[in-house]
């Protein structure tokens, strides 16, 4: 799976975990979730081991190129030890997250670790699929033949987006529909 959809994935939980437990992240909680998303892929070439490239804009060229260097080195050690989609892409790693959230009380590690699962659960929908065993067994296990970047995969994104946003929407504070009303009337008034 790309980024986008790794990241809608993690929006599509949140939703599914506002609906029916009635929590949600607060920003930073989100913040988290959005990374945790991302993460397992630091053992192989995903976005997160170009992060300069998505706020180059911020940072500028030279800072940005530095920060991918730093994130590259890491990913290049990282994937050398235990492999793509080895141990880093172990469900067990997600639950250890929320696990030590839980334990220490600190709802932005949970959410790292929902956003970390979510990520995971992707990756069990494409051939390659996922250790879901690590590290007693390496074997990887798949249910889905949705290629990374196929057309599959921009229509499965397409219908993650749809369900975020019409289950999602009731979710949102109010201060943030009340921007989206101000938005929307400016727009059209
Ligand atoms: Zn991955």
């Amino acid at each position: 799976m790309t980024a986008p959809t790794h990241v809608l994935s993690g929006l599509a939980v949140v939703v599914v975990v506002g609906r029916l437990f009635g929590v949600t992240p607060n920003a930073l909680g989100l913040l988290s979730l959005i990374v945790g998303s991302l993460a397992p892929d630091i053992d192989g070439k995903g976005s997160i081991t170009r992060p300069g490239k998505i706020f180059n804009v911020f940072l500028g060229f030279r800072l940005a190129r530095f920060v991918d260097n730093i994130f590259q080195f890491i990913a290049k050690v990282i994937g050398f030890i235990f492999g793509h989609r080895g141990f880093i892409h172990a469900p067990l790693l997600g639950i250890l997250f929320i696990a030590i959230g839980l334990f220490f009380h600190q709802t932005w590690i949970v959410w790292f670790g929902v956003g970390y699962l979510s990520h995971l659960l992707g990756d069990f929908f494409t051939p390659a699929g996922i250790p879901i065993w690590s590290p007693i067994s390496f074997r990887k296990f798949s249910i889905g033949n949705i290629r990374v970047g196929s057309r599959h995969e921009l229509i499965l994104a397409l219908g993650i987006l749809v369900f975020v946003c019409v289950f999602g929407w009731s979710l949102l504070p109010e201060k943030v529909k009340d921007v989206h009303i101000i938005l929307f009337e400016g727009f059209f008034a």
